[in-house]
């Protein structure tokens, strides 16, 4: 019998975290990764580019010899749609056939607030974390406001936790460097309660830090648009010589020419189980995706990976006629980082603690990224 064609479309977290398992579990299958890329980027070590203790070097991984070893054929290419219920992917390269489909192909963020052009966008990594560098290192003082946006139609598609980072890290650079006196720091939200995924105790814990490193807040007000030197809330007006912002999330492009079900904030529809319903052998695992859940379901590395290992070994049973009952746990596991301490954050069940800012948390976080990335060097 010929060995069963898999194809993960997508090199990030949950797109590698699949193929290793699918690698571990099935080693005759024909694994195919599609991306437009051989690189992992490893995005929450982008935190750390402003203050130079990480450069595009450290977070940008080749995956040439993961691939090798692993014997994962890679196609460069970008997917572009579907066809044959799933079973022909289709990518500005040629059609790639597959008798099982993995989706990770992660989020994209909305540009719908007028003047986005002038904030700086953490998700888009690396060059987002380099801008914000060269921005501080070329100002002498000013106005830097930070912020984060939701997906109307699906408010859980949001990510602040880096925009904390940001702020918190850039705080503490601007004191180690003795020039804070000359910067004021704004945070702005539409919610009086910013980040309360994490938990009400996290966001108590976050606005406390603010109030302590003098970083001032405002708080309940929509972002209408940004300018060149100004964010503009319903009423408040900002000065400002750097905003970074962090908008909603909505899927990839690319899902537009294809028939998945879509959920309301342009996510591919996902179940329990990390099957997409309606298409046989098709998954989605990460950011992607859309998943019944608890209402702070993250959108986060560590819960796109618990989706893929799931994905993986589901679609691995579905294609030997097993039975698929494995669903992903939901868990939010997240290190706050002020370049020198940080805040561990953590949801399960009904079960969620913070704790306040330890220095071990930031040597946590950095320990887990070395150990993290080692296995795709
Ligand atoms: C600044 C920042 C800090 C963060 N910090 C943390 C943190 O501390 N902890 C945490 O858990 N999470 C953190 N996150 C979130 C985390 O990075 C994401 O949740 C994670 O990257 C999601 O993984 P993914 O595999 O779903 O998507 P991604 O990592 O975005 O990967 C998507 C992949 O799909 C590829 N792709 C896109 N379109 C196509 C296409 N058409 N065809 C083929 N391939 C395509 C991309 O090139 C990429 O390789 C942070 C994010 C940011 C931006």
């Amino acid at each position: 019998m010929a060995a069963d064609r898999i194809t993960v479309v997508g090199a990030g977290f949950a797109g590698l975290t699949a193929l290793r398992t699918l690698r571990k579990h099935a080693p005759d299958a024909a694994l195919t990764l599609v991306a437009p890329r051989a690189e992992l980027h490893y995005l929450p070590g982008t935190i750390w580019l402003p203050a130079g203790k990480r450069n595009r070097a450290d977070l940008v991984v080749p995956l040439e010899n993961f691939l090798r070893r692993e014997r994962i054929g890679f196609q460069h290419a970008r997917a572009t749609g579907l066809s044959a219920d799933g079973r022909i992917l289709h990518t500005d390269a040629g059609d790639v056939p597959n008798d099982g489909l993995v989706i990770a192909s992660g989020a994209r963020f909305l540009r719908k607030l007028p003047g986005i052009e002038h904030a700086i966008i953490p998700c888009e990594g690396v060059d987002a974390g380099e801008a914000i560098r060269d921005r501080l290192a070329r100002l002498q003082g000013g106005t830097l406001c930070f912020g984060f946006g939701s997906n109307p139609n699906e408010p859980i598609a949001m990510r602040g936790g880096p925009v904390f980072e940001f702020v918190f890290g850039i705080d503490t650079l601007l004191r180690q460097q003795g020039r804070r006196d000359r910067f004021r720091l704004v945070f702005f939200s539409p919610s009086q309660k910013p980040g309360q995924r994490l938990g009400e105790k996290a966001v108590g814990m976050i606005l406390t830090q603010m109030q302590r490193r003098g970083i001032d807040t405002v708080l309940g007000e929509k972002p209408q648009r940004f300018e060149a030197d100004a964010v503009q809330l319903e009423t408040t007006r900002i000065d400002a010589d750097m905003i970074v912002f962090m908008p909603g999330l909505t899927g990839p492009a690319w899902l537009d020419d294809t028939a998945l079900p879509r959920s309301p904030g342009g996510f591919v529809q996902g179940d329990a189980q990390c099957r997409v319903p309606g298409f046989a052998c098709t998954f989605v695992a990460g950011d992607g995706g859309s998943y019944p859940g608890p209402d702070w379901l993250p959108k986060q590395a560590h819960q796109a990976d618990l989706q893929a290992e799931v994905a993986a070994r589901n679609l691995l049973r579905t294609l030997r006629g097993e039975p698929v009952d494995e669903a992903f746990i939901a868990e939010l596991v997240c290190i706050i980082d002020t370049l020198g301490h940080g805040m561990l954050v953590t949801r399960k069940g009904n079960d969620g603690r913070a704790l306040p800012p330890l220095r071990a948390m930031h040597w946590a976080k950095a320990w887990f990224e070395k150990r993290y990335l080692r296995r795709y060097r």
